[in-house]
């Protein structure tokens, strides 16, 4: 059977594909400890089921517009009124499903055949896969270990061509944990907007920023980049939300009815019920997230330190998101291995360990390790892993 091109171009997701594969093991009787997961071990906030809840019994189970819901819309916009001082109204806000519902719909709404995109290494695996999806090109600009994994303007600017038609910036990062400072953001906000470059800001990962360090959202740019940006963000991973499917993008209103217009032939609108519910999460108390940063500030700060005590893995400090991204190489020798993909598989099947290699976020060499997980599962999988690594050296 012969496929469509643009499928064949995309490759499945690595993530996904991990998740998977782990959770055949355990079907199959495995004792794994799972430090691959992309989200929240915590429930959604209890007012939050309940907004869902009194939406049921309220019957609000219909149809809502494309975009969704107006108060949804208008709770978005003044999010980033009140914290960024941005000047995005409820029409210029997108909901849909997930972040990466909405992404999809972004690129779909920009990217024509033969235009480029740019997007940092190590990158979260579904934007090149996206951009190819479109018709485009990604275009990967590489960032380096010893400064952070920050994306640099020099290094962007030495990739652009005519036909890049934006770029992508995650910050957080997913798998680094990097966090885009005032004056990084400020340099690529100043190029993009130069070139007449869009920068699309996914901020997934916005409320897990550690060490007292500032959030900078893009939509602090919008003075700079104007109708260049556009911000993407969810409640999945702030609100551990991540089965609800919501997502909202922000933009210049052309672009957000272009979004529009592909998702109404697509996924329709975000559940109308998620919402709901995604009203009460923005509206309501922020309490359970500061809880939750604060779990994860604890998890990070065993975690990190306990994989610098281990001989061959090099792991700097991720200032956000909940993940620990150490380069491995100097595993290899002790495993009898030649890629982090072959560590990856060698600790699930000697330690029982689930992690996600890094060739899927275009970062070879390096292993992403979830923090979003208990603290005594955290530890079981560090004193396995450096059990094995023990035995080997
Ligand atoms: N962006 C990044 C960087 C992510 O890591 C993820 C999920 O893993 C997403 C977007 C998608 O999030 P959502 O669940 O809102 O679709």
């Amino acid at each position: 059977m012969s496929l469509a091109r643009r499928v064949q171009r995309a490759a499945p997701s690595a993530t996904l594909a991990t998740k998977a594969e782990a959770d055949r093991l355990r079907a199959a009787g495995a004792d794994l400890v799972d430090l691959g997961l992309g989200e929240p071990d915590f429930d959604t906030p209890e007012h939050v089921k309940e907004a869902a809840r009194e939406a049921m019994r309220r019957n609000e189970t219909h149809y809502t517009s494309v975009e969704g819901m107006p108060a949804l819309r208008r709770a978005i916009a003044d999010r980033y009124r009140d914290r960024d001082g941005a000047t995005f109204e409820p029409d210029d806000v997108l909901a849909g499903s997930g972040a990466k519902g909405v992404l999809f719909a972004v690129i779909q709404a920009l990217v024509d055949e033969g235009d480029e995109v740019a997007v940092f290494a190590p990158y979260w695996s579904s934007y090149p896969e996206q951009v190819k999806l479109a018709g485009g090109t990604p275009v990967i600009v590489s960032t380096r270990e010893e400064n952070g994994f920050l994306p640099s303007a020099a290094a962007l600017e030495a990739r652009l061509t005519p036909r890049t038609r934006a770029v992508i910036v995650n910050s957080p990062c997913n798998p680094t944990g990097a966090v885009l400072g005032r004056d990084e953001w400020s340099a690529l906000a100043a190029l993009a907007a130069a070139r007449g470059i869009t920068v699309i800001s996914d901020e997934v990962y916005e409320a897990f920023v550690y060490d007292g360090l500032p959030f900078v959202s893009g939509a602090a740019m919008q003075p700079v980049l104007g109708e260049h940006l556009v911000v993407v963000s969810s409640l999945s991973k702030s609100y551990a939300m991540t089965g609800w499917r919501l997502g909202y993008a922000l933009g210049p209103r052309e672009i957000i009815r272009a979004a529009a217009t592909v998702q109404a032939h697509d996924a329709s609108q975000a559940p109308t019920l998620s919402q709901c519910a995604g009203l009460a999460a923005l509206c309501g108390t922020q309490e359970p997230l500061r809880a939750m940063l604060a779990e994860y500030a604890r998890r990070r700060s065993f975690l990190i330190p306990a994989l610098q005590r281990i001989e061959g893995v090099a792991c700097s400090e991720p200032r956000g998101a909940f993940y620990a991204f150490p380069r491995v190489t100097g595993l290899y020798g002790p495993l009898g291995v030649h890629s982090s993909s072959e560590v990856a598989a060698a600790l699930v099947r000697e330690a029982g360990v689930v992690t996600v290699a890094g060739e899927g976020f275009g970062a070879p060499g390096h292993l992403r390790i979830s923090y979003a997980a208990s603290l005594p599962v955290i530890e079981r999988g560090v004193e396995r892993i450096a059990a094995l690594v023990a035995k080997r050296i």
